[in-house]
């Protein structure tokens, strides 16, 4: 991801290739402690946003996550549809009409995307959410303003770490939240989706 808007497009287009890929595995963790619709819902959203990039694709790297955005708002239901759209959403809007992303347009974009899910959906650090891996993932991208693959692959670890560091807590947003105390012991499947996106992201723009 070199970073124009084919560059983006071919990166979202590899994240939902690594969706489908992870579908199975993010249906058994949401069934786990919510309703197991995670997999379905993002792999579902993910597949209408690649037929609309199969139509054309748009102008500035903030076209194509807008498309993105209004995609995964209008089609895929639950709390991680409107969530990830409002991420995408605010990134998009953090890039303005930019026909080319350096490391601080992509780190603004990443912070933007944080900012969007936590003012949609009230999570903080340790509620056992997506904000578990975000959260880390834009302060290890601030550390690490080399490059676009060294601000991504950054995140991409921090959203690692942060995903796995969901497994003891109890869930206090979401379906999850729901099981209290028996939400304890598994990995929140928002946050490991987050970790997904973000490697994907990652191996795009070291690969190009
Ligand atoms: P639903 O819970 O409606 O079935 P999904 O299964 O698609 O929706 O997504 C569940 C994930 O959404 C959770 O694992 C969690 O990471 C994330 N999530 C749920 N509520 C919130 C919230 N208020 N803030 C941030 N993330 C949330
Ligand atoms: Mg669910």
């Amino acid at each position: 991801m070199g970073c124009s808007a084919e560059d983006v497009a071919k990166a979202v287009r590899a994240v939902a290739a690594v969706v489908a890929e992870h579908r199975v595995e993010l249906i058994q963790l949401d069934r786990a402690i919510g309703d197991g619709d995670h997999g379905e819902n993002l792999d579902r959203g993910f597949g209408f946003v690649v037929a609309k990039l199969d139509e054309a694709t748009p102008d500035t790297p903030a076209a194509v996550l807008k498309l993105v955005a209004t995609t995964l708002i209008s089609k895929v239901g639950g709390a991680a549809g409107p969530l990830y759209g409002t991420a995408f959403l605010r990134a998009a809007t953090a890039l303005g009409d930019a026909a080319s992303l350096g490391p601080a347009e992509v780190t603004a974009a990443l912070r933007a995307a944080l900012g969007g899910v936590v003012a949609r959906g009230k999570a903080e650090l340790g509620d056992k959410t997506m904000v578990d891996a975000l959260g880390p993932a834009v302060h290890a991208a601030a550390d690490a303003q080399n490059s676009v693959a060294s601000v991504l692959d950054a995140a991409a670890s921090a959203a690692a770490k942060g995903a796995e560091s969901t497994v003891p807590l109890v869930a206090r947003k979401g379906r999850a939240s729901y099981l209290g105390e028996r939400s304890a012991g598994h990995l929140d499947p928002g946050a490991r989706s987050t970790s997904l996106l973000l490697r994907s992201f990652a191996d795009s723009a070291a690969g190009s």
